[in-house]
């Protein structure tokens, strides 16, 4: 359905989607098919091959194109194998400026897989757009920018990087997994390519691993299905089908994980044992304004450190919540709390996960949809 012109809802349920044109279910069907029957020699319905095309991961495909603002969308294994897709663009000598305070996956594959292959990184905060544009030169050729960053929830401004990498002539792709497209739409801002760990707030129920592109020019796009068929890291039918069904309420979802997480962030700022509180909705976060602007609420992802800094006190506090549970991931209904220094921060070498502020006490909520009340009591006991 063609919803170019409809509001967010709208676009989540019924973007890029079709009823299936062989039977009319709503439900767009899981095609677990990995080929399809040719009446003759190349004579076909537009499918043959399922790394290819495949009709489930093709309508979440256009469904992700519309919820992003974007014209084209790439699914893959996980959010990881979207990234490896991306730096597959380039070519040994290129550069590329990231965002220093980024996933630890995320730093992983940039300096452990692709560095032997000649590409250079460059890790640098982006609150400030001129540190990014002091390391620009004519090897640049991509931009990497997460907003707001995980764990820190520092807040980049898409709009500054896009000037940049417009004047430039260099890509710009934004990991947009915190904030959702219901939150945040950097194609609207004038990055290139958008990234999601789809396993995350648009899958919503922890229950599939996924990763998502989604582009807005053509040469682009085609680069990166050259690269999805070439190297092959797809997603199958019955992850793409939950995905599609996720999005669908993701709307409501998010509703519920920023009042959730406006709740939990104002009364951590209260608790004596709580040294700082990292939310970009307080007024006194320093890109507060860059956040307002960008975003359309300020999300279910917040950090806190303990006073002190110590690492036995955040040990303590994620060992005794009950409703919170200890894991890696977020973005799931149910609240989920983690140690980033020693769980998705753990290969980032001390003093690089220091310096971008990932201190040994410093604790990550991943607020779900539950009743505020209950998280907030469940997180006074483990805190005293
Ligand atoms: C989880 C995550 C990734 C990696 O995605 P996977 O699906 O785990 O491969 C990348 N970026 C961010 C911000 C994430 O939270």
């Amino acid at each position: 359905m063609d919803t170019s012109k409809s509001k967010f809802a709208t676009k989540a349920i019924h973007g890029g989607l079709e009823p299936d044109p062989a039977t009319g279910a709503i439900m767009t069907p899981i095609y677990q098919t990995s080929t399809y029957i040719q009446d003759g020699v190349g004579n076909h319905k537009g499918y043959e091959y399922s790394r290819t095309l495949n009709p489930t991961r093709d309508a979440l495909e256009k469904n992700l194109a519309a919820i992003e603002n974007g014209n084209y969308g790439a699914c893959f294994g996980s959010g990881l194998a979207a990234i490896d897709a991306v730096i597959k663009m380039l070519n040994p000598g290129d550069e590329v400026i990231s965002t220093n305070d980024l996933y630890g996956g995320s730093y992983r594959i940039f300096k452990t897989i692709f560095e032997k292959y000649g590409i250079v990184f460059h890790f640098t905060p982006m609150a400030n757009p001129a540190d990014v544009e002091a390391l620009v030169n004519d090897n640049t050729k991509l931009i990497w920018a997460e907003t707001p960053t995980n764990p820190m929830m520092n807040i980049i401004d898409i709009e500054a990087l896009a000037a940049i990498a417009k004047k430039n002539n260099i890509l710009l792709a934004v990991d947009n997994t915190f904030a959702t497209p219901y939150l945040q739409r950097p194609i609207d801002l004038g990055a290139d390519i958008v990234m999601h760990s789809a396993t995350k707030y648009l899958g919503g129920h922890s229950d599939v691993v996924m990763g998502a592109l989604i582009m807005k020019d053509e040469e682009v796009a085609n680069e990166i299905y050259r690269i999805q068929n070439s190297s092959g890291g797809v997603t199958g039918p019955m992850d793409s089908f939950l995905v599609l069904r996720g999005i669908k309420t993701l709307h409501l979802r998010v509703q519920r994980h920023c009042e959730n997480g406006a709740k939990i962030a104002h009364w951590l700022k209260e608790q004596p044992s709580v040294d700082k509180v990292f939310w970009p909705g307080f007024e006194d976060h320093p890109n507060h304004d860059v956040a307002k602007r960008q975003m359309d609420d300020f999300g279910g992802m917040i950090s806190f450190s303990m006073k002190g800094n110590k690492m036995e006190d955040a040990h303590r506090v994620v060992a005794n919540v009950k409703l919170f549970s200890l894991a890696e991931s977020l973005g799931g209904v149910e609240s989920l709390i983690g140690h980033p220094a020693t769980m998705t921060h753990a290969s980032i070498p001390k003093e690089e996960r220091e310096k971008s502020g990932v201190s040994d006490s410093l604790i990550r909520l991943s607020v779900g949809v539950e009743d505020a009340d209950d998280l907030i009591a469940d997180l006074a006991q483990a805190l005293a």
